[in-house]
């Protein structure tokens, strides 16, 4: 058996995860950290990584490498170098993005993919270390805007590191397999997911539709900038004026003093994920005076509220992308540091109000949001292990990006005109499926074609309720609905002496279209089936 690992690799952190015995763990490197910043410093000829090299962004940014993943492959002209602001810029290396760094030899330029083989060195070096064994290969997730160059850069890079790719599968896929294996209540069956990645520059987004255990993407949609940097840094600006209206000095017109208020905003924000207040203290802000005092949670939601609603609007978009509305989305996965926020997941169950959002402020069960895309594809590592080339290109189940699928859902109109869905919308083919019906004597269905609609209708509440703290303001309750549009085929039975029916309906991959019928343990006999169809 193979030694294997999952790996997923951030602008801002990365992550080992390892399963064995069917548990998964999310390995801490030597310095004892799970969520490993994706930052190479060098002091002279030292080179420092993770936290230590993070740490090293307030003395010695132009030395400190971080947020450089979404360089990697790319020329420089196609790249955003301001996402990295505050430490060392990203330059033009002619084939490749690189940076001017001081490593005890005068300034050199040293590529991107060299400081990601030296961060991932770390990263395999950790693993090694922890499991006891050298590792044999990896799964690496990568976002779903990779295209060829990218991920080939990246899985280049941890060649360079002696990790070899047995894989490389989408961050949603793995967040959500992760999900599955840790939480089956809340993610069994057939849904409609989205999977909400919140990190520090960036946020993804991928609406995904399982069916019969099989992933189709639906949409996927994206945001630079938008992530937990961008709360960072308003923060900042908040302390900053506090601090000019008591000092009238700026702290912001020195670059270190900058770095020390980011530094700590974070460690206050993160803070305020798990309690209502958080203390911070920074010496020698500015003109040498100290900086200290208290902020709740209030306050930085406050702070905050724009950024929020963002990070709101950025999901609706992602699900109206898909062709869906937000009542059709069953389950909002949060993955990424920054779903740790109780008050992001909140808006996002208001929008959201047909769905289960998995989140640790809102689901006691929900797997820590930044670890899943690690453990997503430490399970898929394992799958995989001993596979050979052809094997790992088949076992797509966790992959799955392009299957064909069905774009509306088909059912039994019923008596009252509604449609009994038998394969609902995005169901991945070939599929076949029935439903059991009541019948007597004889049957008779037309099965549709539907589609989705949403019904809105003005409620104004009445004041009945003297305890009712709400407002009596009119609002629009939305609910669901599917209706037939378009009639696919009917079939009928005769004779039947019990009292049920089973219909089933067949798609083949080539969209041809099978209805048929028959009595559930007794003697009906079919009468004109429909027979066959092509679906548009
Ligand atoms: P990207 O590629 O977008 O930079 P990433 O995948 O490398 O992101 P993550 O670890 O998912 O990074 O997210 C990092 C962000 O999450 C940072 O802004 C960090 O401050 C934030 N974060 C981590 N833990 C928490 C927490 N408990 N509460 C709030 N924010 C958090
Ligand atoms: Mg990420």
């Amino acid at each position: 058996m193979s030694t294997v690992i999952g790996i997923a690799f951030g602008n801002t952190n990365s992550s080992i995860a390892y399963e064995k015995d069917g548990k998964v763990e999310v390995i801490a490197n030597p310095d004892g950290d799970r969520f490993i910043p994706s930052t190479v410093s060098y002091v002279g000829s030292d080179e420092y990584s993770g936290l230590e090299a993070k740490a090293q962004l307030i003395r010695n940014a132009a030395n400190t490498v971080t947020n450089f993943r979404d360089y990697l492959g790319k020329p420089f002209s196609n790249i955003d170098a301001s996402a990295a602001k505050a430490s060392s810029k990203p330059t033009d290396g002619g084939s490749a993005v690189a940076y001017k760094l001081e490593r005890g030899n005068g300034e050199e330029a040293v590529s991107v993919d060299e400081i990601a083989v030296r961060h991932l060195t770390k990263l395999q070096e950790a693993a090694k270390d922890y499991i006891g064994k050298p590792i044999d290969g990896i799964v690496i997730a990568v976002p779903t805007d990779f295209d060829e160059a990218t991920t080939k850069a990246v899985v280049k890079a941890c060649e360079g590191a002696k990790m070899p790719v047995l894989q490389v599968i989408s961050e949603p896929a793995a967040a959500l397999l992760a999900s599955d294996a840790g939480n089956a209540e809340i993610s069994s069956g057939d849904r409609v997911s989205l999977v909400l990645d919140l990190g520090g520059i960036r946020s993804d987004a991928a609406v995904i539709a399982t069916r019969g255990g099989v992933y189709t993407t639906l949409a996927t949609h994206h945001a630079f900038g938008l992530g937990g940097n961008k709360l960072d840094d308003a923060l900042v600006n908040y302390f900053a004026k506090e601090f000019e209206k008591k000092h009238k000095l700026n702290p912001l017109e020195d670059k270190r003093g900058v770095a020390k208020l980011v530094h700590e905003s974070e460690a206050v924000k993160k803070t305020l994920s798990n309690t209502s207040s958080a203390t911070f203290a920074i010496e020698s802000l500015a003109g040498g005076i100290d900086y200290h005092g208290t902020v709740n949670r209030l306050r930085f939601e406050l702070v905050a509220k724009a950024i929020f609603a963002e990070f709101n609007t950025f999901a609706l978009e992602a699900v109206k992308k898909a062709g869906l509305d937000p009542l059709d989305v069953d389950e909002v996965l949060l993955v990424g540091g920054t779903a740790n926020i109780p008050k992001i997941a909140k808006l996002l169950s208001s929008s959201f109000e047909n769905a289960t959002v998995v989140a640790p402020a809102v689901e006691s069960k929900a797997v820590e949001p930044a670890e899943l895309v690690a453990r997503g594809a430490a399970i898929q590592a394992a799958l995989v292990a001993d596979f050979d080339e052809s094997e790992i290109a088949d076992s797509t189940q966790a992959v799955v990006t392009v299957a064909p699928h069905t774009t509306a859902p088909i059912g039994v109109k019923l008596a009252d005109g509604s449609l009994k869905v038998i394969i609902p919308q995005d169901t991945p083919l070939p599929v076949k499926k029935s439903v059991v019906l009541p019948a007597k004597g004889s049957f008779f269905a037309q099965i549709y074609e539907g589609k989705h609609s949403i019904d809105e209708k003005e409620v104004t509440p009445t004041n009945d309720d003297d305890d009712s703290d709400f407002d009596d303001e009119p609002y629009t309750e939305r609910t669901k609905k599917v209706e037939g549009t378009h009639l696919l085929g009917e079939l009928g039975l005769d004779g039947i002496t019990g009292d049920k029916v089973e219909v089933i309906v067949n798609i083949t991959r080539e969209l041809k279209l099978e209805i048929s019928a028959r009595e559930i343990g007794g003697a009906g006999v079919v009468r004109g089936v429909a027979g066959t169809a092509k679906l548009e």
